[in-house]
This record gives C-alpha cells, structure tokens and sequence, in this order.
C-alpha cells in the first residue's frame, strides 16, 4: 500500500540571503559547515529552533517589507522572484524541524510545535493578507506579457497570484481577521490531532506471559515481541503493539482469535476510546472550521478550494473516478469475504467473519492456493539487498550512482546516509531512516532537509534527501528481512526521492516534490513496478543465508498473488478515500457527529462489516493532520497515471528503454512543479491516462 509522504509543507514564500558575519552559538543561524549543506545535527538542539524561528521570521518581514515600499513600478524581478528569495532562514528551519518532529520527535521538540505552529500560522498570514504585497503581485500577474518571462516563471507568477486570491487576499479587512482566526484554531487542532494520534498509538499494549498463547506465531515475530518485553522490564513476556508492521504478522498468524481481536480493536478504536486523547471533538472542529473557510473565500465546500489547482480539478470528477472503481471492487471483495466463510466453516468455527480475522484467513486461503507466505519470501528481502535492488534499477535508467557516506551528521544512528552522483558529478545526498521507534510517527515518507532550486544568483543548490519507513527491524540473530509490501514501501519512497534528486528547477517554490497531490505519487508509485521485475529481482532477491536467487517459481507466484486479496485491499483503502471526500464537500458549517457521520457514509456505499477503513476517522492522520484533506483518492488517481506510464517502458519490449526513462526524467522528474500537471503527462506519454491499465494491474477486471 501507499504510504504518506511528508509533504513538506511548500513554504511557497522564500527568501533573501542571511549571511552571518558573527558565528551564532545557535547552529540554525549559522551557515553550514558540514558536507552538501546537511543540517549539523548533533550541534543542533532542542533549544536552538525557537530563536531560529523568530528569527526567520523576522528576517522575512523585512525583505517583504523591501519589496513593498520599492519606488519602482512592480516587475517580475522586484516582486515575485524578490519573493521567492525571502525566507531563506525560516524555509530551512522548518524543514529540518518538521523532519525531525516526524522521524525523530520527543516532548520538547513536541512542545515547540505546540508553540510555534500558530506563530508559523499567523506569520503567513500576515504574509498572504498583505494588501500592497497582493496589489504589486496583482499588477504583475495583469501585466504578465510586458515582461519576458520563462515558462517556469510564467507558472510561479500565477501559481503566486492564485495562492494570495486562495488565501483571502481579496477579502475585507473584517473578513481577514475572521479568516487568520479559524486559520489559527485550525494549525492548534491539527497539532492536537496528531499528538493524541502517537499517545494512542503508544498507550496500548498487548503483553503475553504464556508461551502458548503464541500459537501459529512466525519465529521472527515471537522474539520481536520477547525483545520488546525486555526493554520495557517484562523480561520472559512477549510484547505486541498496534504500530502496524507488528500488528500485522499478529493478525495473519495468530491462531489466538480473541487476541487477534483485542489487538485489532485497539487500533481502529485509536483516537475514539472517549479518554483525554479522544479525535472526535478535535476532527468535528476541523471540518466545521474547513467549511467556514471556503465559503469565506468563496467556494462551496473544502473540495471545492482543495481541488481547484490539482489534476482532477473538481470533486465530482474525483467521486466519478472514486465510484468506478469503487463499483469493479465491492463485488470482488465480497466474493473474498464468502471464501474467508466457507473455509472457517469447513474447519467447524461457528461465527461470522469478523475485521480481525481477514488477514488471518486471507493467510492461508494464500498459502494454500500459492504456497507461499511472506516468511518464506521474507529471507530473499533483506534490507540492505532491497536497497541495492532500487539503486540498480536508477542506476539503469537515470544513470545514477550511490556511494556510502559514514562522514556526514546523522540525527539517529540508524540513518544510512548516501551520496549521490552521475558521471562523478554531485547530484545530492539520500538518507534512509529504516526501522520503527517510539520517537517516529508511523507510516513512511519522504522529505528533503534541503530542496533543489538555483540561488538568487544562479547557482545550483543541490538537494538533501530524507527517506523515512517504519519497516521490519533487525533482531539479535537475524538481519532486517521485509515482507514483498514493505520492500514496495521502500522503492515507493525512494521514487518521490528521485523526484527531488532528479528536479532540475530554478526557483524553489516549484522544485522537486512541489506538485499537486494527485500527481505527487506518480514518481513514487511507477517506481513500485520494477520491485518484482523478474530482471531486477535477480539482482537484489538474494537468500540471507544461502546467497541463492529467488526461484523463479517465487517469482512467478509473487506475481499471481500481487492479484490476490485485491478486492479488499482497494476497498479498504477507498472506503477511507470516500470518507474524506464525503467530510469535505459538505456545506454548511455545523459540528457533526463523527461517530454517526462515519457509520452512514460507510453504509450508504454499502461497505461490508467485514472490513474497516484503512483509516477510520480518529486516526486518519493524513487529512486532519497532514496536508491530504480532499486528497486522500490521489493515490489511486496516481495510480492510474502510473499503471498508464509503466506501460510506456512494457510497450517497447524494454523495462529500462533509455530513452523512455530520458523522457520519463525531462517531462516529469526534472519538471518539478514548473508545469500543468496534465500537460506534463502528455508531454511523456503523448495521450491522456486511462483507468484500465489500473484494473488490470489489481486484477479487477
Ligand atoms: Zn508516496
């Protein structure tokens, strides 16, 4: 499955230079002086971001405060590229902050966010509300043809001008105050949001003291579990937590049914068990506030406002889209339910099919018609193989290299840092952050400590790359070995990576990842399709142990079984697509019952009892919390557009066609967000997606 990606909020105001002539004793003020401008981490503390960020701002307000009482009429140059340099200071403290409250996070950085987040909140507004800002821009954008601009800087002027107009840059002063209100309230619940999310998440704890009660536990898992016992002084018990890549070997192998089933409900009760850390009031608060927002700003719902600048444009296209496949997938996930049933009737159980017993019996309905389970692949996945089965697929296509580096900061010691070149020229830094931790948020993303662009002078400034997953850890005995979707999950975030290594833009506002959300995850998602390639798995899938290559019978299984289950897998994840959509086109402004909400939406389409949301409402972190709201269909959305793109390398008999993979590059991954999205796409691809290469890929038609 799709993982989020840390959207680094695109600050989509930069910077002028901040060169420091005194060395700060604060690290954040200073110039960098580590390898590729890496952040120097183990200099960096807690302590130090509060004043870089009163500083950023403060360095902001001025050169924003240059560009409004410049005498000259307003040009490009004086204006919008003026800027798109201001904030240089604040743009990287927040990247580095906001990485590190994700991948690495703890009480006082958690409480710095707390603080800062309306600060951060009000700082922009002050920005975007600006009247003189907003007049010069306005004059610029009506006087676009006066000015000899590039394609890219045509683009970055509108998506300037639109970006004020969305964030209230027209309304009445009353109207302003009220938006820069719920805009505030709105960063406070969010923040909220995701700290009850960890709490939760952290708080439950399923712990075994007899060995029997292990039943149909893979070797792995069990002393996963004894190790994770030790550590929280319960030495000789087996610990089990909801983070997922836990819990799920608990759900496909545990015979226990009652503690598949304790372990289950804890975590899609997460957020909405009535305690201090309860979602529901925070959740209703946001979509209350959300449409008061948009019909501020003069639209009819947060669909509405959200969808207008990405590729879909409008949220009846996008329930059109969701609907269709929706319909080829309910069927199909039903017949599987049926075939859960009958088996748990042939072996005498007298109950219905419950969410906890899905994986369960999913697991042997597999095992038995294609002999094979995730441990029996797991050996050929070790992590370190994996990692240099995506290097060589980018190696193949892009050219690129990867070299080890052990002489760069590092924030954890589990990170393994990278360099990254092309014909012995630098391209940028790649970090991979592994293995789960109570410190990191759940899930996998991508994000870069610094992004590509040119600096006001031209200069190239090159990118420093982070990816993060939450993948199967090593254990005393054995090394990290991932099952077939985690080592997916690892190439998946290693194509938003290249996105951010590959672009090749000038101004920062528009480089790397700065797409619109339903194309954001094509780079990632194409990247998904040369993980079980029979020419790249012999490569990388290499037995731990033995060295021996993945049979080829594996291989051809893995494949037959990559169209297993999918009924479930796509409704599960659309029915939490549907729920986002159907929480963000309302429109009236009243607090809804979350409970009621998520009960009716979910029946009205018909969703089988059988089956929860991927995420339910009070843990859906990716539209309360991270930037996916009215977003969530995306993924999929980018997967009809990478089912479509593949095909472009299948076609021509070739998954590593060099020139294919040069026009994949220059049409999409050295673009960043310098063009329509769309028109990018036909650039590759000479023709519009379809949906049918993505049927055809799940096996749902
Ligand atoms: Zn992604």
């Amino acid at each position: 499955m799709k993982k989020a990606i840390l959207l680094m909020v695109i600050v989509s105001l930069i910077i002028v230079s901040f060169k420091q002539k005194v060395k700060s004793e604060n690290p954040l003020l200073n110039d960098f002086d580590t390898p590729y401008g890496v952040p120097p981490f183990e200099l960096i503390k807690v302590r130090h971001f509060k004043p870089a960020f009163l500083r950023g701002f403060e360095e902001q307000k001025k050169a924003i405060h240059e560009i409004i009482t410049n005498k000259e009429e307003p040009t490009f140059e004086n204006t919008i590229k003026a800027l798109e340099y201001s904030g240089e200071l604040l743009t990287r403290t927040g990247r580095i902050f906001g990485s590190l409250n994700s991948a690495n996070t703890n009480d006082s950085l958690q409480a710095v966010n707390m603080e800062m987040a309306p600060l951060q909140s009000k700082h922009r507004d002050d920005i975007n509300l600006n009247d003189t800002l907003f007049r010069r821009i306005k004059s610029v954008y009506e006087n676009m043809d006066r000015f000899k601009l590039t394609d890219e800087e045509k683009k970055i002027l509108e998506d300037t001008y639109k970006g004020f107009v969305r964030n209230g840059a027209g309304l009445s002063s009353q109207n302003k105050e009220k938006l820069r209100k719920i805009n505030g309230e709105l960063s406070l619940l969010s923040v909220r949001f995701g700290q009850n999310l960890l709490a939760e998440t952290n708080a439950f704890k399923l712990v075994i003291d007899r060995e029997e009660d292990l039943a149909g536990l893979p070797e792995g898992a069990v002393v996963q579990a004894a190790a994770a016992a030790e550590n929280m002084n319960l030495k000789g018990k087996w610990v089990f937590t909801i983070q997922y890549p836990i819990m799920e070997p608990f759900l496909k192998y545990s015979e226990r049914r009652d503690l598949r089933e304790k372990l289950f409900s804890a975590y899609f009760m997460k957020g909405d068990n009535g305690n201090d850390k309860d979602n529901n009031e925070i959740i209703s608060k946001i979509a209350k506030l959300r449409v008061e927002r948009s019909i501020l700003l003069g639209y009819k719902s947060y669909a509405d406002f959200a969808l207008e600048r990405t590729m879909a444009k409008t949220p009846e296209k996008v329930m059109d889209f969701l609907g269709e496949v929706w319909n080829a997938a309910l069927p199909v996930a039903k017949a599987e339910a049926l075939a859960q049933q009958e088996i748990i009737g042939k072996e005498g159980g007298d109950f219905k099919l419950q969410p906890w017993d899905w994986w369960y019996y999913t697991e042997k309905i597999k095992k038995e018609k294609y002999a094979l389970d995730d441990e029996m692949i797991r050996p050929y996945f070790r992590t370190e193989n994996v990692i240099e089965g995506m290097f060589y697929v980018a190696n193949r296509l892009y050219d690129l290299s990867f070299t080890k580096r052990s002489d760069i900061p590092r924030y954890h010691p589990d990170v393994l840092t990278f360099e990254v070149t092309r014909n012995n020229k630098h391209v940028g830094i790649l970090m991979i952050d592994n293995y789960p931790r109570a410190s990191k948020r759940s899930g996998a993303w991508c994000g870069a400590y610094r992004g590509q662009s040119r600096d006001i002078n031209g200069k190239m400034i090159t990118p420093v790359v982070t990816m993060v997953t939450n993948s199967t850890p090593p254990t005393a005995d054995k090394p990290s070995l991932l099952t077939p979707d985690e080592a997916s999950t690892l190439f998946h975030e290693f194509g938003h990576a290249l996105h951010q290594l590959l672009s090749n833009t000038t101004y920062p506002g528009v480089s790397g990842t700065s797409v619109p959300r339903d194309f954001v995850e094509l780079p990632s998602q194409i990247m998904e399709h040369w993980v079980f390639e029979p020419e790249v798995l012999k490569v990388y899938a290499k037995h731990y142990q033995t060295g021996e290559v993945i049979p080829a019978e594996i291989i051809e299984k893995l494949d037959k079984a990559s169209k297993f289950n999918t009924g479930f897998t796509t409704v599960e994840f659309l029915a939490a697509a549907i729920l986002d959509m159907e929480y963000h086109i309302l429109t009236e402004p009243a607090e809804i019952n979350i409970r009621e909400f998520e009960k009716k939406t979910l029946d009205k389409y018909g969703l089988i009892p059988e089956i929860k949301p991927r995420y339910r409402s009070t843990y859906f972190n990716h539209i309360w919390s991270s930037g996916y709201a009215s977003g969530y269909y995306s993924y999929y959305w980018s997967e009809m557009l990478d089912a479509d793109a593949f095909q472009a390398f299948k076609e021509t008999g070739d998954i590593f066609n060099p020139v294919v993979a040069a026009r994949f590059e220059k049409e999409i991954l050295s673009r960043g967000g310098t063009r329509d999205p769309l028109d990018m796409y036909i650039a590759f691809r000479g023709k519009e997606p379809g949906i049918d290469a993505l049927l055809v890929n799940r096996g749902l038609k």
